[in-house]
């Protein structure tokens, strides 16, 4: 924990969405921020409807809704008018494919317009939508599609052909594979297809509690699950956007998120289209130098982005931020990981505001706990629970789970159900699904402490906390510290066994460039951390890494780390990005 406040000022926390937090809190109600939502007759709904067309009735059909930039910097806008069509034509391409309400469509795409114009024409059938990481090998695409019963999968040429071609004839439920480019017999082509429908579409009337998204889980802990939303989700995934993003109407909006990953559906299509932003798609990968220009030249006012980029960009140094203008940043966010407080000083110091980490999970479907424009920032911590969200840290014990209200005390962070974006069941895994409530809490699998002024702080996964000589440590506290050097690029801190102390803690780290691994750097980094730490929770061992094993969101993936380090078999690494080297 860090004693550094990063405080706001009066005109900030009044030109909030949410100016105050305990007065928002204090008077929330999920039927209120339902009312925002358009709906449609009968008291149905659609996540399309609101996303697009209900734009096109509040007179915003001229704006823009998408802007992509292509890999070679080419930009195309799609207008709200011009995604309402795409959609609607998208549609009738599922209808004319014979499919029925309930039915399945993947997308095994980067981030290219036709992945959003096909999950939103998707949700606009009544189908639902899924969408898996482009990077996949054919093994993971395989047992996505079976578990959910894929009946349409949109992709292109090249990752077809790598990757699905070869286990084609073992989904039996896969109708049609509809390729966004090139020209295989055994698919259909979007543009085709396109062309032939027609533009005129009238959105499924859907219920609350009907199927719109299945998102699988990073796999970071195991073997990733496969969790079931439903269209009511989406007042939770506006009114999330506007508080914890601070997102407005006309704004400029960039989510980095991969679209294979919940934040791509939940904040990079939903939530901010819903509330009528104009999103910025950017096609490249992360690249330092391009990043700053795109920020700076396409004005981007709220930024969503992740600590693994945000890392990457520290380590890139100051120059490159330094001859930008950022002047119409307003708001950048962060989540996925821990996010460490050297990284929330770095933001402020060079955007002028931090970095406003926020935490949640696929299950919850929508921000849980977040960092708000208008609250004080106390870096490396994830904030406070959302107006509308029950947090508490629980005990877990053989008769049930019980609420520490103690400030500081290490618990399981857990949640009170009800919100509209919650899961509905893990598919075809519905036990799993029921051991994750008790004593009426959704328990997250992670470990967190509330401080006295009710500020959450992230201490680690249940599996990845080490117990040491008695000590509990959250690896994440141990990274902190080694982040603070300015060697240290990015670490990941695990428990190996020991026979007197039960586990010791080792850290593997990536430096900055311009800096050697060697005994006398190591030996440092020792000393620094056990002057920060202590020698109880300071590691004991340092291993030097070029990168860390992560996953393609981004995550350091600890027990893999763990799994390496003691020869043990490696698990379920399909979501497995950069490796070692
Ligand atoms: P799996 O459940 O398959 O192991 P996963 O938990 O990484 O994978 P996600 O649902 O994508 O899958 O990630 C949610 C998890 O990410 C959280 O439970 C938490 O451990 C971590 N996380 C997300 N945001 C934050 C944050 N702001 N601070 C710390 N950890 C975070
Ligand atoms: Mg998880």
């Amino acid at each position: 924990m860090t004693d550094v406040l990063i405080k706001k000022d009066n005109a900030t926390r009044a030109g909030s969405n949410m100016p105050d937090y305990a007065t928002a809190r204090g008077s929330f109600s999920w039927d209120v921020a339902r009312a925002g939502l358009a709906g449609l007759p009968n008291g149905a709904l659609n996540i399309a409807h609101e996303a697009v067309d209900r734009h096109l009735t509040d007179g915003r059909g001229d704006q823009v809704a998408i802007r992509w930039i292509a890999k070679s910097g080419a930009r195309t806008d799609l207008s709200y008018a011009d995604l309402a069509h795409e959609t609607n034509r998208f549609a009738n391409v599922l209808r004319d494919l014979g499919l029925q309400k309930g039915d399945k469509v993947y997308s095994l795409l980067g981030r290219t317009p036709e992945l959003y114009i096909a999950a939103l024409g998707t949700l606009k059938a009544g189908c639902v939508f899924c969408p898996l990481f482009s990077a996949f090998g054919p093994e993971p695409i395989q047992s996505r599609l079976e578990i959910g019963g894929g009946h349409v999968l949109v992709t292109s040429a090249a990752l077809y052909k790598r990757k699905v071609k070869g286990i084609r004839d073992n989904l039996p439920t896969l109708r049609a594979v509809i390729l966004i480019d090139g020209d295989t017999p055994d698919c259909k082509k979007f543009g085709d297809l396109m062309d032939a429908a027609e533009s005129d579409f009238e959105t499924q009337p859907m219920q609350p509690e009907d199927m719109a998204l299945l998102h699988f889980t990073s796999g970071t802990t195991g073997k990733p699950k496969g969790v079931v939303h439903v269209h009511g989700a989406v007042v939770a995934h506006r009114e999330t956007g506007r508080l914890a993003l601070d997102l407005r109407a006309g704004d400029i909006y960039w989510c980095t998120a991969d679209p294979g990953w919940v934040t791509g559906t939940s904040y990079g299509i939903i939530a901010p289209l819903t509330l009528g932003v104009t999103m910025i798609i950017d096609e490249a990968e992360f690249d330092a130098a391009r990043w700053y220009d795109l920020l700076d030249t396409e004005k981007v006012n709220v930024w969503y982005t992740a600590p693994t980029a945000i890392r990457m960009l520290m380590k890139s140094g100051r120059s490159l931020p330094d001859s930008h203008d950022f002047s119409a940043l307003r708001f950048m966010a962060s989540v996925g990981e821990p996010l460490n407080p050297e990284a929330v000083i770095w933001g402020h110091e060079v955007f002028g505001m931090p970095f406003h980490d926020n935490w949640w999970q696929t299950e919850t479907g929508g921000i849980m706990i977040a960092n708000y424009a208008s609250m004080d920032v106390k870096p490396g911590s994830m904030g406070k629970p959302l107006p509308g969200i029950e947090a508490g840290i629980v005990e877990i014990t053989d008769t049930g789970a019980r609420e520490i209200t103690k400030p500081q005390a290490i618990g399981e962070l857990a949640l009170r159900p009800g919100w509209p974006s919650m899961m509905r069941t893990y598919l075809d895994q519905q036990a799993r699904y029921e051991k994750s409530f008790r004593d009426g809490w959704y328990l997250s699998g992670d470990l967190a402490m509330r401080d006295k002024d009710g500020y959450y702080w992230f201490v680690g996964r249940a599996d990845d906390v080490i117990k040491s000589a008695g000590h509990l440590i959250g690896p994440f506290e141990v990274e902190s510290a080694l982040m603070e050097h300015p060697a240290v690029a990015e670490v990941g801190v695990i428990g190996i066994p020991d026979e007197t102390a039960g586990e010791i803690v080792k850290a593997y780290v990536a430096l900055k460039p311009g800096f050697e691994p060697g005994d006398e750097l190591q030996l440092e980094l020792l000393g620094h951390a056990r002057k920060r730490l202590g020698p109880a929770v300071a590691p004991k061992e340092i291993a030097f890494r070029q990168n860390l094993p992560k996953t393609r969101s981004g995550k350091i993936m600890r027990r893999l780390l763990k799994a390496r380090e003691l020869g043990l078999p490696e698990g379920d690494i399909s979501t497995l990005e950069s490796d070692e080297t």
